[in-house]
């Protein structure tokens, strides 16, 4: 579903939000999308458990434990954080995993940086037996297939797309699937070089860009100035934002707006992709630090 955002924007631009976070109560936007052809062929292979990896507030993860509980998989998640162990003490988001039956593999930050290597996947099959694989943050072609899905027929008319970017996967497959007319602007949530070379694995066509300057020190990290523009812009548009992701991008496309990056009357539409279910979490680290919150409501 594709919303107007109601803000008067300067040279007649226009800018729509394509709601993704609407599409599952749980398993919301683009994690979503890129678990679809995976669970299929996890299915498929009679696979019954899922190894996947991923932080402590991680969508991917919530999304892979309700998924897989929905689907009658098993699934393990392997967490970067050895000290986040206390089962007694997990985080809104681990807390969620855990009910619907995920297992958890908690790594120092160390090993978790060794996850790829051969040594590691065989100490994961000695430990569960045979499973189905999926990446950090579940990008991988079949998750890109899944992503080629999130536009339709009545998005060619907008000339600008934007989406957040973390592993890639999401963009990759909103470029395959875009006109080639239309420019694709990608908003890392990171710091980092790497995720031009992944992307270029998943497409073909070079009508995409990644924005880097809106990362706000890294994957995770916000600053007071974010926390109230996702603040302001719900009071504004009723739209809630995640400060991991979309808030970081919508921040940037509108700065982008107002130092005249788009010419006049583009239209441009954002890809809400979703990780509301991290607003809890968040809050909580806010508050612990006495920070100012986040006032949305979903
Ligand atoms: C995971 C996630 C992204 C990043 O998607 P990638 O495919 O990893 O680039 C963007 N937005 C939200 C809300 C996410 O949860």
């Amino acid at each position: 579903m594709n919303q107007n955002i109601p803000i008067q924007f300067s040279n007649g631009i226009s800018v729509a939000i394509k709601r993704e976070d609407l599409i599952h109560p749980i398993v919301s936007g683009n994690k979503f999308r890129k678990l679809k052809y995976n669970l299929l062929e996890a299915i498929n292979q009679k696979k019954d458990t899922i190894v996947t990896f991923g932080g402590a507030f991680s969508n991917h993860i919530a999304a892979v434990a309700y998924a897989g509980q929905q689907n009658g998989l098993k699934t393990i998640g392997v967490i970067r954080g050895e000290e986040l162990k206390d089962q007694n003490d997990l985080n809104p988001t681990l807390k969620f995993a855990k009910s619907c039956g995920m297992q958890f593999e908690f790594v120092s930050r160390e090993v978790y940086r060794l996850k790829n290597e051969e040594s590691f996947l065989k100490h994961l099959i000695d430990s569960f037996g045979d499973f189905y694989l999926i990446p950090e943050g579940g990008t991988n072609s079949l998750a890109v297939k899944g992503c080629e899905e999130i536009l339709t027929s009545q998005d060619a008319s907008f000339d600008f797309i934007c989406c957040a970017v973390g592993t890639g996967g999401t963009i990759s497959g909103i470029v395959n699937s875009a006109k080639p007319n239309q420019k694709i602007l990608g908003f890392p949530a990171l710091k980092g070089d790497f995720l031009q070379d992944e992307i270029r694995i998943f497409v073909k066509n070079n009508n995409w860009e990644l924005i880097t300057k809106y990362h706000f020190g890294g994957y995770g990290k916000v600053s007071e100035d974010l926390i109230s523009f996702i603040n302001t812009f719900y009071t504004t548009t009723k739209i809630p934002l995640d400060p991991i992701y979309t808030g970081k991008m919508l921040y940037g496309v509108l700065d982008l707006i107002e130092s005249n990056y788009f010419p006049a009357q583009s239209k441009i539409l954002v890809i809400h992709t979703g990780g509301l279910q991290g607003i809890k979490g968040m809050n909580e680290t806010l508050s612990r630090k006495n920070l100012p919150i986040l006032n949305v409501n979903v």
